[in-house]
C-alpha cells in the first residue's frame, strides 16, 4: 500500500491566500456594483515591449519553416541568450561569468524550489522572515523542517527576522546554519540589502561554510546605486553564492515564462554546477525557442530602452502610494527599489482584519503581512503593478478614510 507524504500536510500560507480570494468573491458577490481595485496581486499588467514581441514573430516564422525549425534545445538554454545574460547582467557590471554557469529555465520559483534538492535533507537553513513563501514550503514537502509548532513556526527553520528596527536587514542567525536563502530586493518589504549589508551575509558564508541562495528576481527595479544588481558584484560571492533572475518582472515575462540561476563553479569545487547542470538534464528539457528569443530581445538596445520605461511606469506607481500613504499619516516602506509597499499598520491591528477593513471602507484589495511570516504580522503589502488610475484612484480613497483605517 503507497504511503503519501505527510510533509505536505505541514503546509501553511496556502490557506490564508484560499482565504483572500473566498474573501473577495464574497464581498463581490454582495455588492456586485462595487468597484474593487486590486492592489495585492504580484503581477505585472503591461504588455510586452515591443522589440521581445517582434522577436517572438520573428522566432515563430523560423519555427515555421523546416530550414530554420528548432525541436529540443539544449537543457541549459541557447548559447545566444546566455551570452545575452553574461553581458546585459554581468559584464556590465564588471562581473565575470562563463556560459556553463548560466542555466536558463522556465522561472524562478521552480529554480528557488528544486535547488533544495542538491542539499542533504539534514542541512538546516534560515530564511527571512517575512520573505516570499516558497522557500519555506519547498523545505516543508521535502520534509526539512521538522514539527509545525503552535506558533506557526517550524522547529528546524532559523527564521531571520525582518523588522522595521533593523531596516528589514535581517542579522546573523545565532545557530549555525548550512543554507540561507536571501531575497533582494525583498517581496514583501519592498527594501533592498546594501553592498555593506550583503558583505555582511558573504563574509559569514565563507566563515562557516554556508551556501547563500541569492533570489534577486528585482533586481532591474533596484534604483540606489549602494544597493547591488547582484550578489557577484561583491568579493568573494562565487565562492558562497548561487543567484537567481528572472525575466518575469524585468520584462513582463510572468506568462511568457523565462529565468536564469548562475551556479559558479567556484561554489563547492563545481560540485554544485555539475549537480545542477545533471538535475536539469534529466528532469528539464528546456525553454522553448520563441521564449528564449524573447527573452534575448531585453537585453537589446530598443529592449532595453522600452523595458526600462515599464519599470518606470511601475516605479511612479510605487512613487504615488508611497508618498501618497505618508501625506495621509501612514507609515510605508519600500517601493525605491522594488514594485512593493510595506505598510505598518498600527499595533493593535491583525493584518488579516486589516484587509477586512480596506476591503469594506475602500474597496481595496492588498494582502495581509502574516501570509509571508510571523514578522510579516502588523503589516500590509500593496503592489506597484496595476495601472495608473487605479492605482491613484486606490491611494485618494485611502486617504479620504485614513481615519476610519487607522481607528
Ligand atoms: N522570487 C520572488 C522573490 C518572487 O516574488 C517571485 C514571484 O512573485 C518569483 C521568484 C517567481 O518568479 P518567476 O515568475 O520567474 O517564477
Amino acid at each position: 500500500m503507497y504511503q503519501l507524504n505527510t510533509n505536505y500536510d505541514k503546509l501553511p500560507g496556502s490557506y490564508l491566500f484560499a482565504a483572500i480570494a473566498k474573501k473577495i468573491a464574497a464581498y463581490q458577490k454582495e455588492h456586485p456594483a462595487a468597484d474593487v481595485i486590486r492592489l495585492g496581486i504580484g503581477d505585472v499588467t503591461r504588455p510586452l515591449a515591443p522589440a521581445v514581441v517582434a522577436a517572438m514573430h520573428r522566432a515563430v516564422d523560423e519555427m515555421a519553416d523546416a530550414a530554420t525549425f528548432r525541436g529540443y534545445g539544449p537543457e541549459q538554454g541557447y548559447d545566444f541568450l546566455r551570452d545575452a545574460i553574461i553581458r546585459g547582467e554581468y559584464t556590465s557590471r564588471g562581473v565575470e561569468i562563463d556560459r556553463d554557469e548560466i542555466f536558463v529555465s522556465d522561472g524562478s520559483k521552480c529554480d528557488v524550489a528544486n535547488i533544495q534538492e542538491l542539499f542533504s535533507p539534514e542541512c538546516s537553513f534560515a530564511i527571512g522572515d517575512p520573505v516570499y513563501p516558497v522557500y519555506l514550503d519547498s523545505n516543508v514537502m521535502a520534509g526539512r523542517t521538522g514539527e509545525l509548532l503552535a506558533d506557526g513556526r517550524f522547529a528546524r527553520v532559523t527564521y531571520l527576522p525582518a523588522t522595521e528596527e533593523n531596516r528589514f536587514s535581517p542579522a546573523l542567525p545565532a545557530e549555525p546554519v548550512d543554507l540561507i536563502y536571501l531575497c533582494s530586493p525583498n517581496n514583501p518589504t519592498g527594501t533592498a540589502l546594501t553592498r555593506q549589508e550583503l558583505a555582511v551575509w558573504i563574509e559569514y558564508a565563507r566563515k562557516t561554510g554556508a551556501v547563500i541562495l541569492y533570489d534577486s528576481a528585482y533586481s532591474a527595479y533596484i534604483a540606489e546605486p549602494d544597493c547591488p544588481g547582484s550578489i557577484y558584484e561583491l568579493p568573494g560571492a562565487k565562492e558562497v553564492a548561487i543567484e537567481f533572475k528572472s525575466f518575469s518582472k524585468t520584462a513582463g515575462f510572468t506568462g511568457v515564462r523565462c529565468a536564469f540561476t548562475v551556479v559558479p563553479k567556484a561554489l563547492a569545487g563545481g560540485k554544485l554546477n555539475a549537480m545542477w547542470n545533471r538535475r536539469q538534464c534529466t528532469k528539464f528539457n528546456g525553454v522553448n525557442y520563441v521564449v528564449q528569443r524573447a527573452a534575448e530581445a531585453v537585453y537589446g538596445e530598443a529592449g532595453r530602452q522600452e523595458i526600462r520605461r515599464t519599470i518606470g511606469y511601475y516605479m511612479e506607481n510605487a512613487r504615488i502610494i508611497r508618498e501618497g500613504l505618508s501625506s495621509a499619516g501612514f507609515t510605508v516602506y519600500g517601493g525605491v527599489n522594488a514594485p512593493y509597499l510595506w505598510w505598518s499598520l498600527t499595533k493593535n491591528v491583525k493584518s488579516f482584519d486589516f484587509f477586512d477593513r480596506l476591503l469594506n471602507v475602500c474597496q481595496v484589495v492588498g494582502t495581509p503581512g502574516s501570509g509571508f511570516g510571523p514578522h510579516g504580522e502588523g503589516f500590509f503589502r500593496l503592489t506597484a503593478f496595476g495601472n495608473r488610475e487605479q492605482t491613484s484612484e486606490a491611494v485618494e480613497r485611502i486617504k479620504r478614510n485614513a481615519g476610519q483605517l487607522l481607528g
